[in-house]
């Protein structure tokens, strides 16, 4: 699909170095004899000493967070404990930073010497004094507004690295961005991706061995993914795997994905088979691999994807490779031929657990598809699975780690009900682990959905390429859905306690060693719970859905915790109603709490009343229905399922009279392109416009009706 903006993005690069660091530096203090160090020296300084041994031995450098996890090992533990069970009825809100958007907020920040590097919506990234809350600079990449189209789940971005001096971030539409960590200048940014393809870059990078290691999304549009490695000096490409074979008339890139080949049918290389890796990573020094998790095939129904069956090596797997070459050294398919969008990109947790009398050296993942896993991550041999949620697409998984799948789960001929979702029992919310509980904390959820295949569907390229029916998901009843906190034994492999939450899509888990976790909800709340027991000890009023995972780190000597809030994310697509229910926004801000912190709270949030139609149109029950299912397979995954928005891209029920007026130019026309809204003049007819037109209204009556506005 060619992209009007494609030819432009090379031109403003040298630009943007100039104008899109927006820094509030001090000017440097002191007397002429000896100056004391302005903030940028000593930032230049803190994040200059964050190198290969500094991030090996993050464990022990309690005061700060200096990778996505904290520690290579992704375990989100921390040791401090001044903040404990006994006194966290004291934390406070010390201050709160608005991020100005509504759009939604994942990163996990670092912290280095009481700054904290982190990212919002369209990649932009931040450094903020952890002090005091001020915002010391901004880099705004100025990623295309049309390239919003090709994220799945919003315009989204999980976080930063630090290394030597510098920050590194992805950016939405596949750049990699080397900034210098004092001033936010651009030191150097390298087009990672083909932008040709509907590739998107949300995840955080991690660097390894002085390499910047990122992967990228975009399966449920159609691409082929892969893993790269850059040089963190100077941005050249060290190495690149691919994670599914690509066009076997072409040479193989290695004998793995020859040999991956042979586990796939048809021609998926049309659509890219996925297996995009598109968030979790973790390394362990000692046996010098880095572990991948992989996502879904593209596109999901492996009936499209591969006619003749196959376990389509490497989708929905864990990847051990070497990180400084990308070498291949075992690989664990969690989900072989997966059919459902069940990505093993969820988080990946490195620990060392006694099992059978032995101490083992384990990975350990809770990927979408409800089992909970746990590997050697020496060999990759399976050691246990169980499932954590409801399961109903298999009945357990076997003694080598293979799934033996239900009957009655092919959606070829009828609908099917299908448990987990593919918003997955666990999505990409970290979770945590507390070696002194021996548990792992689960941002968990229930959340039922119907798949149906759709054979009618034709590879559109730029579009959603799921060939399944989206339109099902509105006949799950909002009753049977729901979010938990979970407590898991992963020795036992049992649930140990749970905290229930009405609403899914909660926020990530920090455990800490003063017996607490912390974790932000989908109903705008901050809560800390007793590491052990699971008893509610404190929480704190949001202001926002939280999804993002909180951190904790040392400022002057005081234990600090951190937690970025704004649901948005997959919210765009579903969630909207429950949200506005429990009385929800999603307000971009980050929020940083220590004992005794008095900032005011956060303002609640600002609730449009319930919509009702502001025009009426005449169209027929078949018509209306026709724009239902032209609406869930071009509109629902910014406007929301069900015509019901998330708060964060415009609920169309709410058009006004003059939106409705333009309906037909801002689809077609592209009238709204600058906002981010492309024409879908290539793929939709007036005809079909003015039925999803209908549908939208027939839902605006519907939902007056609900609420009782006449
Ligand atoms: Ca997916």
């Amino acid at each position: 699909m060619p992209h009007p903006w494609r030819g432009l993005l090379l031109a403003p690069i040298a630009f943007l170095a100039l104008c899109c660091a927006t820094s509030r530096e001090e000017p440097p203090a002191g007397a002429a004899n000896a100056p004391a160090p302005s903030r940028a020296d000593r930032i230049r300084a803190a994040t200059g000493a964050v190198d290969d041994a500094r991030l090996k031995g993050a464990d022990a450098d309690v005061g700060d967070w200096l990778t996505h996890g904290r520690t290579y090992a992704e375990q989100r533990y921390s040791p401090l404990e001044q903040i404990r069970d006994t006194n966290v009825a004291q934390l406070g809100l010390r201050w709160s930073l608005d991020l100005g958007t509504h759009r939604g907020v994942e990163a996990t920040p670092i912290a280095v010497d009481g700054v904290l590097f982190t990212t919002g919506p369209w990649s932009v990234v931040y450094a903020i004094d952890a002090r005091s809350g001020t915002l010391i600079w901004s880099y705004d990449p100025q990623v295309p507004k049309t390239v919003g189209a090709n994220a799945c789940c919003d315009v989204v971005n999980r976080g930063a690295a630090v290394y030597k001096g510098r920050v590194y971030a992805g950016t939405l539409d596949g750049r990699l961005l080397a900034l210098d960590a004092a001033t936010g200048a651009l030191a150097w940014q390298v087009q990672t991706t083909d932008t040709t393809r509907p590739y998107t870059i949300t995840g955080a990078p991690r660097v390894v061995a002085g390499n910047v290691i990122l992967g990228n999304g975009g399966a449920e549009l159609g691409v082929r993914g892969y893993v790269s490695a850059y040089d963190a000096e100077t941005g050249r490409l060290v190495w690149r795997f691919y994670t599914v074979p690509g066009d076997p008339s072409q040479p193989f890139e290695n004998a793995h994905l020859a040999m991956a080949a042979k586990t796939w049918s048809g021609e998926w290389w049309k659509v890219g088979g996925g297996g995009t890796a598109w968030d979790s990573f973790a390394y362990d020094p000692d046996l010098d691999l880095l572990y991948i998790g992989t996502g879904n095939g593209s596109p999901w129904s492996r009936y499209a994807r591969s006619p003749q069956g196959g376990d389509n090596l490497f989708v929905s797997s864990i990847l051990a490779v070497r990180p400084k070459t990308g070498e291949l050294v075992w690989y664990f398919q969690t989900t072989p031929g997966d059919n459902w969008d069940y990505t093993s990109t969820q988080h990946m947790i490195l620990a060392d657990l006694e099992i059978g009398g032995k101490p083992r050296k384990v990975l350990m993942q809770a990927p979408k598809n409800g089992f909970f896993y746990v590997l050697d991550r020496a060999t990759g041999e399976f050691l246990s699975a169980k499932p954590y949620v409801e399961v109903s697409w298999a009945k357990g998984i076997d003694a080598q780690g293979r799934p033996v799948e239900a009957s009655g789960t092919d959606y070829r001929r009828e609908t099917r009900e299908i448990r987990p979702s593919p918003f997955g029992g666990h999505n990409w919310q970290p979770m945590s682990y507390d070696p002194q509980t021996g548990l792992v904390y689960v941002p968990a959820q229930e959340v039922p959905f119907f798949f149906r295949f759709d054979p009618s569907w034709r590879y559109t390229p730029g579009a959603w390429n799921t060939f399944t029916d989206m339109s099902v998901i509105q006949e799950v009843p909002p009753e049977l859905v729901s979010g938990h906190l979970l407590a898991w034994d992963p020795r036992a492999q049992r649930e140990v306690w749970r905290a229930q939450y009405g609403l899914p899509w909660n926020g990530g888990t920090l455990a800490t060693a003063g017996n607490l976790v912390f974790q932000g909800t989908a109903d705008g709340r901050f809560v800390a719970y007793r590491a052990s027991d699971g008893a509610k000890l404190w929480e704190s009023p949001a202001g926002s859905g939280v999804v993002a995972a909180p951190i904790t780190y040392l400022v002057d000597g005081v234990q600090y915790v951190t937690v970025m809030a704004g649901w948005g994310g997959v919210f765009a697509l579903a969630g909207g109603d429950a949200a506005r229910s429990a009385g929800v926004e999603s307000v971009g801000r980050v929020l940083t709490f220590a004992l005794g912190g008095s900032a005011p709270p956060p303002p609640p949030a600002d609730l449009p009343p319930p919509p009702r139609p502001s025009v009426e149109v005449t169209a027929s029950a078949a018509q209306i229905q026709a724009g239902g299912n032209a609406y869930h397979r071009w509109c629902a995954h910014c406007h929301g399922i069900g015509a019901v928005g998330g708060g964060v891209l415009p609920d169309l029920r709410y058009s006004t009279p003059e939106t409705h007026a333009r309906f037909a130019d801002i689809v077609l026309g592209g009238v709204s392109q600058d906002r981010g809204m492309p024409s879908f003049a290539k793929w939709l007819t007036p005809q079909e416009v003015e039925q999803i037109r209908a549908y939208v209204v027939s839902r605006a009556r519907d939902a007056a009706k609900a609420a009782g506005v006449k």
